[in-house]
């Protein structure tokens, strides 16, 4: 029936117009759009392809969408996108393309391929939004998520996720890997005498120089404050080869780190500890390997800071041994297994000055035990305020005792103090009252204290000495030369004496150097107008090149061990016999 033929007609063309419209709508939709023939040939693209690329239509028609493309993707990223539409008919993926004006920007595109109704292939068409924005924050987001926003590097997040993949990979390239624990030595003492910017500039100019001296493929991580951690991967199977190489950069890395800073146009100097562990299996977790490196980062520090330790698993032992030892300390405080030694302090000729009061500690299992060993134990732990105390009133109740007598009431005790216990808020308040209630002339009571000690909280100390100093008390630098104090902190705190460590004196004879510093030191304690003492004093020869140098004080084995009182009494009474 032509009639209703016609009418069947009519409405396929209908459906078809309607297409057709559906078909220019989507064309003309925010999204960018273009339909290229088989041979990638564009053959049309819509308005927002315009807005998007900056290309209008006639400009781009008849070439290839290679026209858009950047270096930043690699053949084979091509290849991948020819082969899926091959395969699936489709494809979708993030794209950096560049507009008309040379700028890149981040597209989110699909292409589909369009097929004929005999099934081959007849178009391709690509619909794509600009994502640039979307992806830099989401970028952005990603920095700060694992990136240490002062020194731009990896953060501890990051590392973990590294350290992670390091381990995992390790099996498949047969290799073993290292991981380097970096803490900045006295860092503290930047932020606290020069201020925390200057600590920020000394913390990203460490962190340049890490990235400066190590490979690209290195990871290197600031896990916060100043500690810095590197990974390196791809090291020699043996370890021992492993090993050597992993010290090469440790090595590197200390040398880096000792130049010279400019903070603020002033120079810098800073040095570095650093433990490094080694790892080529993955039964070692990531959080293991960090103690690890932390615990020999930590015995280079205890070794005199400045240089690198591997872990070894001796360590753990001694951490386990700290752990026993620390049980002890508290029954010894309970139990006072403590005493006190005297170590006779002289001039020149005999005449006794005092005497340096050290602690000791008779353990009922392990004997004595060197104060070296327990006295960082006891700051650790804040034992350190009762034995302190104990110190400071035995040795009060020693002036005490010696004041009636006429050849003992000029003799003057050292007390050593303990970084900590001096920072505790009371203790000034705790030495006003030993005064009173023993008695004694507060000139008596020399209290020594360590260079450490002052850098730590710089006001604080000052306030207190000058407290201590107005009630009568003197003060001695202990083990002078070995710390970092400059000519004018110690111009502006109230020391009578200034004592000059062992080691120097030790190398008196065999280090041109050292005589040198003790020289030195004698001259500035001249010019400061305090005095000065020598301690280590083992050799008549040391003690005569003290006294040529104009010195006037030492303390030794040369005079006496440190004793017992009842032997310390007997000493003394020997040298007065002389006087
Ligand atoms: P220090 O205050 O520098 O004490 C000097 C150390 O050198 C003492 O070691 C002493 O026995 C030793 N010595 C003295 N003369 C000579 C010598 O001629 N040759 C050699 N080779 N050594 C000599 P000691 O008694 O083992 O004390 C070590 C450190 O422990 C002290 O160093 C001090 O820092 C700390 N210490 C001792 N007693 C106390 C205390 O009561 N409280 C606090 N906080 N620390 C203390
Ligand atoms: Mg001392
Ligand atoms: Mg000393």
């Amino acid at each position: 029936e032509p009639q209703s033929g016609l009418a069947e007609l009519e409405s396929q063309n209908n459906a078809l117009r309607e297409e057709l419209r559906i078909a220019a709508i989507i064309f003309e939709s925010q999204e960018g759009m273009l339909v290229t023939d088989t041979n990638s040939i564009i053959l049309r693209v819509n308005r927002a392809f315009t807005e998007l690329t900056g290309y209008r239509p006639e400009e781009v028609i008849g070439l290839q969408p290679k026209i858009f493309f950047t270096q930043l993707h690699d053949e084979s990223f091509y290849q991948n996108i020819r082969n899926a539409l091959k395969k699936k008919g489709f494809w979708q993926g993030d794209v950096k393309n560049r507009r008309k004006d040379g700028a890149v920007y981040v597209e989110r595109l699909n292409i589909s391929s369009v097929k004929s109704l005999d099934g081959s292939i007849s178009h391709y068409v690509a619909s794509f939004t600009d994502i640039t924005s979307e992806k830099e924050m989401a970028d952005k987001i990603h920095h700060l998520a694992y990136y240490d926003p002062l020194t731009n590097l990896p953060n501890r997040r990051l590392f973990q996720n590294r350290l992670e993949r390091a381990l995992v990979l390790l099996k498949r390239n047969k290799s073993s890997g290292a991981l380097i624990f970096i803490d900045i030595d006295n860092f503290k003492n930047v932020n606290d005498v020069l201020g925390h910017d200057m600590g920020d500039i000394l913390l990203t100019q460490v962190a340049t120089r890490l990235v400066d001296c190590l490979r690209e493929s290195d990871t290197v991580a600031r896990l916060g404050g100043d500690e810095f951690v590197v990974i390196l991967e791809d090291l020699s199977l043996d370890l021992n080869q492993a090993a050597i190489q992993a010290q090469t950069v440790g090595e590197k890395i200390i040398e880096h780190l000792k130049q010279s800073y400019s903070l603020d146009d002033r120079e810098f100097h800073s040095t570095s500890s650093i433990g490094i562990t080694l790892f080529n299996t993955r039964d070692t977790s990531v959080d293991e390997l960090l103690k690890q490196a932390d615990m020999a980062m930590y015995a280079s520090k205890v070794a005199g800071r400045d240089r690198l330790h591997f872990f070894n698993p001796k360590m753990q032992a001694s951490i386990i041994a700290n752990a026993n030892l620390k049980s002890e300390l508290i029954e010894a405080v309970a139990e006072q297994q403590f005493n006190l030694h005297f170590q006779i302090q002289v001039t020149h000729d005999r005449k006794v000055i005092g005497a340096e009061v050290l602690l000791r500690w008779e353990n009922p299992k392990r004997g004595m035990v060197s104060p070296l060993e327990f006295i960082p134990l006891a700051e650790q732990t804040k034992l350190i305020l009762p034995i302190g105390q104990w110190v400071l009133e035995t040795a009060c109740a020693q002036l005490q005792a010696w004041a009636n007598n006429p050849d003992t009431a000029h003799l003057q005790l050292a007390v050593n103090i303990s970084a900590h216990q001096f920072h505790e808020a009371c203790f000034v308040e705790q030495i006003s009252p030993l005064l009173d209630r023993f008695a004694i002339q507060p000139n008596r009571l020399k209290l020594e204290l360590t260079e450490s000690l002052l850098l730590d909280k710089v006001l604080n100390t000052v306030n207190k000495m000058n407290e201590l100093k107005k009630m009568g008390v003197s003060f001695s630098m202990d083990d002078f030369g070995t710390g970092y104090s400059s000519l004018s902190y110690l111009s502006q705190l109230p020391f009578d004496q200034l004592k000059i460590d062992q080691s120097f004196v030790r190398n008196i004879h065999d280090k041109p150097a050292d005589a040198v510093i003790v020289q030195t030191i004698i001259g500035m304690a001249n010019n400061l107008g305090i005095s000065v003492i020598a301690e280590g004093v083992e050799t008549e020869h040391q003690r005569a090149f003290l006294e040529r140098h104009g010195c006037p004080a030492c303390q030794g084995y040369l005079f006496g061990k440190p004793l017992p009182i009842d032997q310390f009494e007997l000493l003394l009474a020997e040298n007065t016999a002389q006087h």
